[in-house]
């Protein structure tokens, strides 16, 4: 099947074509046919990019003011025949749809159908920036290809196994019935296809392990995923929680909003863009929100960039030792993400001291593995870490084939706490 996968932004549309089916993904041999997208729409200068495996990247310049007009755009390209990936848009078997949240009604990925598109509309209110304009590019996909199934791939289904004492916040108990608000957590298909191919890769049964899988991209976190189900994940209501991240604070205080207020004077919205925009490794180092430029900074001497740089390592190894005490233990830890892939550094120091766990690295591996697939742990090492790219597109076009053949895992809901 040709699978075509959209994330849809507010003013972006990024798009693959992946070649997939129930065979293909048993021997681990999608293919994607083409990745691209749609930036600044909305602006008179909306540029369009397009690779295809083994070609130069192709760029192209119009005015496109909606979503409409980018997937369109998006689909003549990907059936010009120069390109040679579609004979035609009918070439397009089914959409997957990322879906940033799905609140607590959804645990897996599904059809869309009206029901589906309202109770996503009725989650907004918990993704406000996310979940409309996903909707957006759902619409516009819709009105181009109405004979295919859409199906929605969610960021939060994954984490859905939490049980009430690791998502609930202690705050009174009437906001979670009032807002539904709790912990849901993020990056969920990452964590998911992480966990699957680094089992797949040390030829384990997930279901059996007690893995710890950590996200360290732009955004970061972690998943502590026992007997194939997420047990507890470290960002929160919103990505700010958890982790240090390029920009945003991950824990903190949360006394120091009112104090922030009070004592700068500072808007609530000032704050917010504070805790999202201006923190972080960039916040605190003032040299970059970028850890390659972190680690150029730090190795010339740059003190606010070091102490940015063990900020971030100490939080990846804090919550690496809580989910090894959530789950009683660790069979393997899996990095992935541009940091996870691409850092020795970071993985060196967040892993050290950890040998009491049973994780010992292997310096040397570690220090050559930069974005391939692999071990880094010694061979005595109790405890496994694999560096394993991660692939959300990928999971996305899987989920629609495993929602098409009915084989789409679905999870019990934890037990519900009553007021
Ligand atoms: P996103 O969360 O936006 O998908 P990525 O997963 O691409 O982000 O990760 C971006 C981060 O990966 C940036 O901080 C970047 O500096 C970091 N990164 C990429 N390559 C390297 C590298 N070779 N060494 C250290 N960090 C890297």
């Amino acid at each position: 099947m040709k699978i075509l996968v959209l994330n849809s932004g507010s003013s972006s549309v990024k798009f693959q074509v992946i070649e997939t089916d129930l065979e293909r993904m048993n021997a681990h041999e999608d293919r994607t046919l083409a990745t691209g997208q749609v930036e600044k729409i909305g602006l008179d200068d909306s540029r369009l990019v397009l690779n295809v495996p083994g070609r130069k990247p192709v760029a192209d310049y119009r005015e496109i003011l909606e979503h409409r007009a980018a997937i369109e755009w998006a689909l003549r390209v990907l059936s010009d025949p120069l390109n040679g990936i579609l004979d035609g848009v009918d070439d397009i078997d089914a959409v997957g749809h990322r879906v940033v949240h799905g609140g607590e009604a959804f645990a897996s990925s599904v059809i869309m159908t009206p029901d589906v598109v309202q109770q996503i509309e009725e989650c907004s209110v918990l993704a406000p920036l996310h979940n409309p304009p996903n909707l957006r590019g759902y619409q516009a996909a819709y009105a181009a290809l109405p004979d295919v199934p859409h199906i929605a791939v969610f960021d939060t289904a994954f984490h859905q196994t939490m049980s009430p004492h690791a998502f609930l916040y202690g705050i009174p108990f009437q906001l979670y019935t009032k807002h539904a608000l709790r912990k849901y957590g993020f990056h969920g298909t990452s964590h998911r296809y992480v966990a699957f191919r680094g089992s797949q890769i040390l030829d384990w049964d997930k279901g059996d392990k007690k893995l710890i899988t950590v996200h360290l991209g732009n955004g970061c976190s972690l998943a502590a995923i026992d007997h194939g189900k997420s047990v507890d994940t470290s960002m929160g209501f919103t990505p700010l929680e958890g982790l240090l991240m390029g920009t945003r604070t991950g824990d903190m205080d949360p006394a120091i909003v009112p104090w922030l207020m009070a004592m700068e004077e500072m808007t609530l919205h000032q704050v917010n863009t504070m805790m999202n925009k201006h923190s972080g490794l960039y916040g605190v180092s003032g040299v970059s929100s970028d850890m390659r430029e972190l680690v150029e900074a730090r190795a010339d001497g740059h003190q606010r960039a070091d102490v940015a740089f063990r900020m971030f390592c100490y939080r990846v190894k804090k919550y690496i030792g809580a989910y090894a005490a959530a789950m009683g233990g660790v069979d393997a830890v899996f990095f992935t993400g541009g940091i996870g892939e691409n850092s020795p550094e970071v993985r060196e120091w967040a892993l050290g001291g950890l040998e009491y766990m049973g994780i010992e690295v292997d310096t040397e591996i570690n220090a050559t593995l930069v974005g391939g697939e692999g071990e880094i742990t010694t061979e005595d090492s109790r405890a496994r870490v694999l560096v394993v790219p991660t692939n959300e597109e990928k999971t996305i076009a899987r989920d629609v084939v495993r929602v098409l053949n009915g084989i789409m895992p679905t999870f019990e809901p934890p037990e519900t706490v009553t007021p």
